[in-house]
């Protein structure tokens, strides 16, 4: 509870230097109450990446505390999934205000416990918030232009979906049947009831409240499990939740293992459904496991290994900037970075010195670009390293870091040419501050390298032609994509991926689809 009086980065720091001594100890959350697992004695050691010194210990939560939280939820369902919307979205409103009372606080936590920049760890505490009060850009927007250029109508603001302020529990279509007896059918939805949300380690607040808010404005009630490497800030949600005062068991929260807890939780028949964030080994996993139970809604957002297409019209300046920033933004560990960069051949000679010297002098360990999460991802990223080298890449900057890190995991950006195209570096995901520069002759080319990969998450094309914008951007495997911009998003839109990336769709009225149940419902005009 002492966590609560620190709301200021100094606060912060102080509270680290005590808990260096003395790792924070997080407990589960369950019934708006914190409790120790069952299992604490074996509780897990997450480590601070800046320093591979141990932060926190996480609870290794066993199958029976996962089901006792469980129970909590299953419990507060029926009264929630009634609650007039209008107060879920209070509540959910006030969620998002005290998350922002405390952003220093998240920010430094997020910080730490990950290894992100402090500016990046503000922006996704922002995020955060925002996901609990969700609303749309004004109708007097600048984009009315832009949507013109692109041959489309532009937003119907009345329609727009908000996840806290008009929660959605529409009636649906009112339709006649016509027939020797006439008959209405209207659709109707509702609350889909117990949700599962895991969520991985790169981005935790941010990705858990986007999970945990919809679902609650829906009318669902949950059990999230975030990722046993970064938890604290999950933790500190926690109490947030409890001075909302949002009712006991709508929402807890259980820390440990995925093999345990997450498995636990997933194949739990109480779980209605699962919205899961992580691995696409990970998503395959769940997809079986769940399999037998047939009706279970599960949304898979997955990995991604990301093309950015960068044609011979653009402006290199810009193109270096942007090409850059999606590859080694939060040190490469975004699922949406851009780390397969496919440039026109004619601009390679001018692009790669200029994005390497951009990349030496503006990514930089310790400043722009902090750690990678923990030994473990070191560790992986490293071996694909070795294996670039084996396959006798050059490396503009970087190079295989050594084996056994000392203080902290931290790995300078990589910049890769020379390697084929069927390589393992730039066929899979290595999700850390490694970029491969490869080149095309033709756009047809350029969308065939950029669909040749198991995953279809995210892409960025980059050129000043607005129609090859479009004919591009459209023909790319990729659930998101971005055209000379990355990483922005409105929130009504639908996030998710395509082939390995993932199954669902995330956002607005897509997150409706995730967590409730529709039916049709026949009346006759009489009976
Ligand atoms: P991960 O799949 O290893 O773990 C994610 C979560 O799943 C963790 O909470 C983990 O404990 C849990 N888990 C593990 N095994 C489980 C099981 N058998 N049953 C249930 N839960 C289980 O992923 P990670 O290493 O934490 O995160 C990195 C991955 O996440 C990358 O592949 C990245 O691309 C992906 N990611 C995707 C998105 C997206 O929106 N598509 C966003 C961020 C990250």
């Amino acid at each position: 509870a002492t966590l609560w009086n620190a709301d200021t980065p100094d606060a912060a720091e102080a509270l680290l230097q005590t808990t260096a001594a003395k790792p924070l100890r997080l407990q589960n959350f369950v019934g708006n109450e914190f409790y120790k697992a069952s299992s604490s004695v074996d509780a897990l050691e997450s480590f601070n990446p800046r320093t591979g010194k141990v932060l926190v210990h996480v609870p290794s939560s066993s199958a029976a505390d996962v089901d006792q939280a469980v129970d909590a939820a299953a419990a507060a369902f029926p009264s929630w999934s009634r609650t007039p919307r209008q107060e879920r979205a209070r509540l959910l409103q006030k969620v998002a205000h005290l998350i922002q009372e405390n952003k220093n606080l998240f920010a430094v936590w997020e910080s730490i416990d990950q290894g992100k920049t402090l500016a990046r760890a503000e922006a996704e505490v922002d995020r955060a918030a925002t996901n609990f009060r969700y609303g749309l850009v004004a109708p007097d927007s600048p984009l009315y232009a832009v949507t013109k250029n692109f041959g489309l109508t532009p937003p119907n603001t009345a329609t727009n979906s908000y996840f806290a302020q008009f929660i959605l529990h529409e009636e649906g279509t009112v339709r006649y049947v016509d027939g020797e007896s006439p008959v209405m059918a209207y659709e109707h939805r509702s609350p889909a009831g117990v949700f599962g949300l895991i969520t991985p380690w790169n981005m935790p607040l941010y990705l858990l409240t986007w999970k945990i808010a919809p679902c609650l404005a829906f009318g669902c009630v949950a059990v999230a499990k975030p990722s046993e490497v970064t938890s604290v800030t999950a933790f500190l949600l926690c109490e947030i939740f409890r001075q909302a005062k949002l009712p006991p068991g709508v929402i807890n929260m259980v820390f440990g293992k995925g093999a345990t807890a997450g498995s636990a939780l997933v194949t739990s028949p109480k779980v209605r459904g699962v919205s899961f964030t992580g691995g696409v080994g990970t998503g395959i996993r769940i997809r079986q496991d769940t399999a037998a139970d047939v009706g279970k809604h599960i949304s898979l957002e997955l990995g991604g290994k990301n093309p950015n297409l960068i044609f011979e019209d653009v402006e290199m300046g810009k193109a270096v900037r942007l090409a850059a920033r999606a590859a080694f933004e939060n040190t490469g560990q975004i699922c949406l970075c851009g780390s397969r960069i496919y440039i026109h051949r004619s601009r390679y000679e001018e692009f790669l010195p200029a994005f390497v010297g951009y990349v030496k002098h503006n990514y930089i360990c310790g400043g722009t670009l902090g750690p990678v999460v923990s030994r473990e991802h070191y560790s992986k990223i490293r071996s694909y390293l070795a294996l670039a080298q084996k396959e006798s890449a050059t490396f503009h900057l970087g190079s295989v870091p050594e084996e056994d890190p000392q203080g902290g995991y931290w790995i300078p950006p990589v910049v890769l040419t020379g390697l084929s195209q069927e390589s393992r570096v730039i066929q899979e995901e290595i999700f850390g501050p490694v970029v491969t520069v490869s080149t095309f002759e033709t756009e047809d080319e350029a969308i065939a390298l950029a669909n040749d990969n198991a995953n279809g998450l995210a892409a960025v094309v980059m050129t000043n032609d607005v129609s090859r914008m479009r004919r591009v951007g459209e023909r790319i495997d990729a659930g998101l994509v971005w055209a000379n911009c990355w990483l922005v998003r409105e929130l009504g839109t639908s996030f998710g991926g395509l082939k390995a990336s993932g199954v669902g769709r995330e956002g607005g009225v897509h997150s409706r689809e995730v967590f409730t149940n529709l039916r049709t419902v026949h009346v006759p005009s009489s009976w």
